[in-house]
């Protein structure tokens, strides 16, 4: 499906450059074999292609809505973002106590490694003036930090991992209001409140056009900061993987979120990149007119720190019916789509992988609407798309 329009991409393309630049120690996995060109049921060429999505890309309203980071000044490398309220999930119907019997390590289905678990709860008179007031993204509990990111009070968090929708959660069949499923060491927070933020630093952009169409999907995981940049992959339109790596956080992890990033201790402990270097890699083949393809692209631009304003966000392409902030989650939209599961292994989320969905799904969009537009002039036109999961990281799942 992807490998649609390789001969133009490789023209403007500096996939051989980025490989090269690539690590070996970097790659999570070791290179699997060339996977076999997917079906091509329909070329489109690559200017076609750019074309067609620019009618795709976002606004700077729709942007600011969603919550990508936007220049705090025209050409300006400081970046503004509106952070929206995170919707309330409904909580238990009793607090607990974290000490009980129910509450020992390994009984659990544990996210992260062993810890100490006694906590000495504080009243608030206790709290030294020095804390920072977080809450945990996971459970909604307030916990402390000192400005040196130091948890005030050792406390594990105890909170449902999936989704909730329609009523019910997809972790586990509970009740609602009753206790969470899953026990991790730490409570973890994002690293934004709600509201305005910025003039914020650290941010990085484009200076001259480079053209081309990419995917990108980048994987996090929780440090003493919030959501940190912990792996990316950037795939090219044709569905080959460009850039891949692992990244080292500025701050000390708290939790791998290995059910959701798919990264192990092990994986990141080996990894030597930083985001700067990262920056500097992605500023390499992406311009100020290349389109970057992703599904809720604001997260992966936020902890990336690039300000980029050719977006096509697959969210906004397959709008859910209720409007924003609701948004159809990447996993049904690929099985509703494209007919094919992702996120379903047990290692977590593969970047590549999810980068891939979001390139498939953009291009199945861009060729819906070739297809509509043909039908209205030639009737008798009909036009199958074949989607297979050609990666082999997909077949695997
Ligand atoms: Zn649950
Ligand atoms: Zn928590």
């Amino acid at each position: 499906m992807a490998a649609t329009c390789d001969e133009s991409i490789a023209a403007v393309d500096p996939a051989g450059a980025a490989a090269r630049r690539r690590r070996p120690r970097d790659r999570r996995r070791p290179p699997a074999p060339s996977p076999p060109p997917p079906p091509t049921p329909q070329r489109i060429s690559s200017e076609e292609l750019e074309e067609a999505l620019r009618h795709h890309i976002l606004d700077r309203e729709q942007m600011f809505q969603m919550g990508y980071p936007l220049d705090a000044d025209p050409h300006s490398n400081k970046a503004v973002m509106y952070v929206s309220k995170r919707p309330r999930r409904p909580q238990p119907l009793y607090t607990w106590d974290v000490n009980a019997p129910e509450f020992v390590p390994g009984g659990s289905q544990s996210d992260s490694g062993r810890g100490s678990w006694g906590s000495t709860p504080r009243s608030d008179s206790d709290e030294e003036a020095d804390t920072v007031k977080h809450e945990c993204v996971r459970c909604e509990k307030p916990f402390r930090m000192t400005r040196d990111g130091e948890y005030l009070v050792e406390e594990s968090c105890t909170y449902h991992w999936g989704r909730f929708t329609d009523g019910r959660y997809t972790c586990c069949p509970t009740v609602v209001g009753s206790r969470g499923c899953t026990v991790a060491r730490n409570h973890v927070w994002s690293g934004t409140k709600a509201g305005m933020h910025g003039p914020l630093d650290g941010y990085v952009r484009a200076r001259s056009p480079r053209g081309g169409v990419y995917a990108i999907d980048a994987e996090m995981c929780y440090t003493t900061a919030g959501m940190e940049l912990a792996s990316i992959a950037v795939v090219a339109a044709d569905g080959r993987t460009v850039y891949k790596t692992l990244v080292k956080p500025n701050s000390p992890v708290v939790d791998h979120n290995t059910r959701f990033s798919g990264i192990r201790p092990r994986d990141l402990a080996r990894a030597t990149k930083t985001l700067r270097d990262v920056q500097n890699d992605i500023l390499g083949f992406v311009g100020t007119d290349t389109i970057l393809i992703g599904h809720a692209l604001e997260n992966d631009l936020r902890v990336l720190k690039l300000i980029h304003f050719a977006v096509v966000d697959t969210c906004a392409m397959y709008p859910h019916p209720r409007g924003l902030p609701m948004r159809r989650a990447l996993r049904t939209l690929c099985e509703d789509v494209l007919g094919r599961s992702v996120q379903c292994g047990g290692g977590g989320h593969s970047p590549v992988e999810d980068a891939r969905a979001a390139l498939d799904l953009a291009l199945v969009k861009v060729h819906q609407e070739r297809a509509q537009r043909m039908r209205l002039t030639h009737h008798h036109h009909h036009h199958v798309l074949h989607l297979q999961p050609y990666d082999p990281l997909v077949s695997a799942a």
